[in-house]
């Protein structure tokens, strides 16, 4: 069986302890790889590495180190569905779905940063004819990265990039649960000639490599996407530590359809913002609220292009939904479902595993679920799923939607369906939401602000605020004589 190896000091290394973690492929439930158990060693032997790193990387010019990350874009790009086929393997997720949206958006973190970065500039403050202020924005030094399972190498590179880019080394972990396309990318940097010891790659367990990472002295900064739990673990040890912090955390999106809205738009994409990867992301929308006119069209609409949703084999091109990421998770998706009825609700379509034929007869697959009759206060509709279960709740007014959607501890990312534009911008104000779409879903520029409000986070991705992220401002006042 192929052991997956550490990326440290620029070449592949075995784990300090040699021990390994089994590596699943969901849509069979068999084990096909095996990825290091890594520890606190690994990580500080990554540390050291970054540090001797860091000096003469921080010193390239912001087009140098920009050249390094498009020629590991453009290897990638070159190893396109090696990749995509990598992370369906391991995540679960339809091949169609890695090979259009995944590894692209991987390839266009790195060039987006390395486009980004040259045209990173500082302020200056002319305070009067005497007096000049201007900001210098540095690398800080060996940023940690942790990533989570549902959109493994998308993630994982949404963070590196910037870090490199800014001039950092970074020490960066992916999920356990799908540690592949991050080995696969060590790989790829080796052949770009990243110099040794800028991106260091360790995989392992959360609790002990990833908090290794959070507890080592020598890293700066932490980045981190994952589970709420988790982000307010990596707090209490980062932040006595004064650890530059950056969590990306849960969610439990809302979507408002008001009956003015364009409908047949909106039933396909609120099928799409439902299911996609199983609803395995961050941003799927997973509480919806129809207003009361339109309820029983949707609810019967909704349901038909559900139900001809296609769960299978993630390999094959006419799949929809493949399989959940890992047995834990599907028994926690399964344990919501059973919930949702204990709690009243009624199931509507799905509410059961799939037990398919043949290769993936072992895999863990739950059909696409929605649910009506829930109170919108209950567990099922205040806790993260994070699966292909969805809620569908009538509303009369603006007033009480808004009161609905803003009552869980979460404020990710926000769908609102009107064609009234005076209402998009109130709810829009008034939403407690770090991302509202409004009439469209998962449409993305680089350049935007990411992140969430509540317990959905701490701190912004993406465009110019990752870029300050990943580096220290320090203000320069001249007095000119
Ligand atoms: P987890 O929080 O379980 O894990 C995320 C990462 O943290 C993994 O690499 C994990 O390693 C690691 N980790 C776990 N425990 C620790 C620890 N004590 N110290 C350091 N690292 C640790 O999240 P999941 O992987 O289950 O991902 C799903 C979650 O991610 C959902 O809540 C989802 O909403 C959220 N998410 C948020 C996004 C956002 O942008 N806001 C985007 C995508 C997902 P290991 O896998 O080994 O446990």
């Amino acid at each position: 069986m192929d052991k997956l190896k550490n990326y440290i000091d620029g070449i592949l290394t075995t784990p300090y302890s040699n021990n390994y973690i089994n590596n699943y492929d969901p849509s069979t439930g068999e084990v096909y790889t095996m990825l290091p158990d890594s520890d606190a060693e690994d990580v500080e032997l990554a540390v050291q590495s970054a540090e001797n790193a860091f000096p003469k990387w921080s010193a390239l010019s912001a087009d140098r180190r920009a050249d390094h990350l498009y020629k590991i874009a453009a290897l990638i790009e070159r190893d396109l569905e090696k990749f995509a086929y990598a992370e369906s393997k391991d995540n679960g997720k339809p091949l169609q779905l890695a090979l259009s949206v995944d590894i692209p958006r991987a390839i266009k973190n790195f060039e987006f940063f390395a486009s980004a970065i040259t045209q990173f500039s500082s302020e200056s403050h002319h305070t009067n004819s005497e007096i000049l202020n201007y900001t210098l924005r540095q690398p800080f030094g060996i940023a940690g990265a942790i990533s989570p399972w549902n959109l493994p190498l998308y993630l994982f590179t949404w963070k590196i990039a910037p870090a490199l880019a800014a001039g950092n080394c970074v020490i960066a972990k992916p999920s356990e649960v799908t540690p592949l396309t991050a080995f696969m990318l060590s790989e790829i940097c080796i052949e770009a000639g990243l110099p040794q010891g800028v991106l260091n790659i360790i995989h392992g367990y959360g609790h002990k490599a990833g908090s290794a990472i959070v507890s080592n002295p020598g890293i700066k900064a932490i980045t981190f996407t994952g589970g709420t739990k988790t982000g307010m673990e990596i707090s209490r040890i980062a932040a006595p530590m004064l650890k530059k912090l950056s969590l990306e955390l849960g969610g439990k999106n809302p979507v408002l359809i008001f009956k003015d809205c364009n409908y047949d738009e909106m039933l396909e994409t609120t099928v799409r913002s439902s299911f996609t990867n199983q609803g395995e992301i961050c941003l799927c929308g997973s509480r919806i609220f129809i207003e009361k006119e339109i309820y029983e069209k949707f609810k019967t609409d909704f349901v038909k292009k559900v139900r001809e949703l296609n769960v299978g084999d993630p390999l094959l091109e006419d799949t929809n939904v493949g399989a959940i990421v890992s047995e834990q998770h599907y028994n926690k998706i399964l344990y919501y479902i059973d919930l949702a009825k204990k709690e009243g609700g009624n199931i509507l379509c799905g509410g059961e595993s799939v037990e398919l034929k043949g290769r993936c007869n072992n895999g863990w697959f739950i059909a696409p679920t929605v649910i009506e009759g829930l109170d919108y206060k209950c567990s099922p509709n205040q806790e993260e799923i994070f699966g292909p279960v969805v809620t569908i709740m009538p509303f009369e007014s603006e007033d009480e939607v808004l009161n609905m959607a803003n009552s869980t501890e979460y404020g990710l990312a926000t769908v609102v369906w009107t064609s009234d534009l005076s209402r998009a911008h109130r709810i829009s104000a008034k939403i407690q939401s770090g991302i509202v779409w409004i009439n469209c879903w998962m449409v993305r520029d680089l350049r935007t602000p990411f992140g969430g409000v509540k317990n959905s986070g701490v701190g912004r991705e993406g465009g110019l605020e990752a870029l300050r992220f990943f580096t220290e401002t320090k203000n320069v006042c001249i007095k000119i004589s």
